[in-house]
């Protein structure tokens, strides 16, 4: 099984997530979010094609890091590689974060492509980034994410519940965002 990347895994970052993290680009976003940074992974015919199990090897072998972090691009355009991948992360103990420009709701409520491959990524995914970047909501306060719409999202507890879950470590900073620009981000805490 082969996966679309936008480059190769970027090791030992500490801005994509908790602690230190390597990064898998995914090529291809249809999202067009104003102000993206990425622009060179919307294509979905560029990038790279690497075999997934060579992603994986390349994976087992890291040392230190906490965890992965599926980003882009939008990984969640390719979910069949990248179940695979997160769910060999997770059975090494590496927690997994995911980015994403759908929101939470797309996945759950909506009927959209690959739903079902989607919802059976989500299983491996520990913490989702989601919903397009905003540049007019953009601060670099945030942690984790670029503009203030985006949300850090508990995704087991989301399933669990059967609504959305802020990570609790970042309730404080979502209601901070929310009572400052005085307005509602349909946040379910
Ligand atoms: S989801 Fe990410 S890569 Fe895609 S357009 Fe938005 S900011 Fe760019």
């Amino acid at each position: 099984m082969f996966v679309r990347l936008a480059c190769e895994l970027t090791k030992d970052s500490i801005v994509d997530g908790e602690g230190l993290r390597t990064v898998i680009w995914a090529q291809g976003c249809s999202h067009n979010c104003r102000g993206c940074h990425n622009k060179s992974t919307h294509d979905f015919n560029k990038g790279i094609l690497r075999n997934v199990d060579d992603i994986i090897d390349e994976i087992k072998a890291l040392r230190l890091q906490k965890g992965i972090t599926l980003s882009g691009g939008d990984p969640f355009f390719q979910p069949k590689p990248f179940i695979k991948i997160a769910k060999a992360a997770k059975s090494m103990n590496l927690d997994v974060w995911a980015y994403t420009g759908f929101k939470m709701e797309d996945f759950l409520y909506k009927n959209i492509d690959n739903k079902e491959d989607i919802l059976n990524l989500l299983n491996y995914i520990d913490i989702l980034v989601d919903g397009k970047y905003e540049d007019d909501k953009r601060s670099i306060e945030l942690s984790f994410r670029g503009s203030y719409n985006q949300r850090i999202i508990d995704v087991k507890k989301t399933i669990k519940n059967n609504n959305i879950a802020i990570y609790d470590k970042y309730i404080n900073e979502h209601i901070g965002f929310e009572n400052k620009n005085n307005q509602f981000m349909n946040l379910a805490l």
